[in-house]
């Protein structure tokens, strides 16, 4: 059973995150997503939102699972029983970081490999943080996510904005 992991914040989940796993779905037996627990950011939604939010739009592809995780990537991976750890790579800004991280786990942990796939062209341009600074600012996000998730940030947006009111 080939199984592989897709790390990332997924704050919150966009249709680029989604291609990713819908084809590594279509190449790997089984797919983790770990949804990083990260302290050091103040992520929109909480690490159970995300995990929610994750299932719910993976929740017609059968061999994807969602999981939340904290620590070494590597650590997750094992626990996982992965051999493998799926990144998605936009443009060639991504590439030197993703590059660092994938040779330091290497030298980590030999037995697991970290494959990038490309982004889709039509995703390119697309991440989590651009999502969010065109809803603070009341845009359309409707092209960029699921529509239960593009409704759920707007929810978020609304909220703060009703308690910046008070
Ligand atoms: P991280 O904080 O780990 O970068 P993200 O949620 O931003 O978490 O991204 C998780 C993974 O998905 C990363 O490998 C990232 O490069 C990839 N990714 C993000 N947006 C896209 C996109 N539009 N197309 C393809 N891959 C993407």
């Amino acid at each position: 059973m080939k199984t592989a992991v897709y790390p990332g914040s997924f704050d919150p989940v966009t249709l680029g995150h989604y291609d990713i796993i819908e084809r590594t779905a279509k190449i790997m037996d089984r797919v983790v997503i770990g949804v990083l627990q990260n302290k050091s950011k103040t992520p929109l939604f909480s690490a159970q939102e995300r995990v929610k939010m994750l299932e719910e739009v993976t929740k017609d592809l059968p061999n994807v699972e969602v999981r939340c995780f904290d620590g070494l990537l590597i650590d997750f991976a094992r626990s996982c029983d992965a051999k493998v750890i799926v990144r998605g790579l936009r443009a060639v800004t991504d590439f030197e970081y993703e590059l660092q991280m994938a040779q330091t786990n290497r030298v980590i942990a030999p037995e697991i490999d970290t494959l990038f796939l490309n982004t889709n062209l039509k995703y390119s341009y697309l991440s989590s943080s651009i999502v969010k600074e065109i809803a603070e600012f009341g845009g359309d996000i409707q092209e960029f996510l699921h529509p239960q998730i593009a409704r759920k940030v707007m929810e978020k947006f609304a909220q703060g904005r009703d308690l910046g009111k008070k």
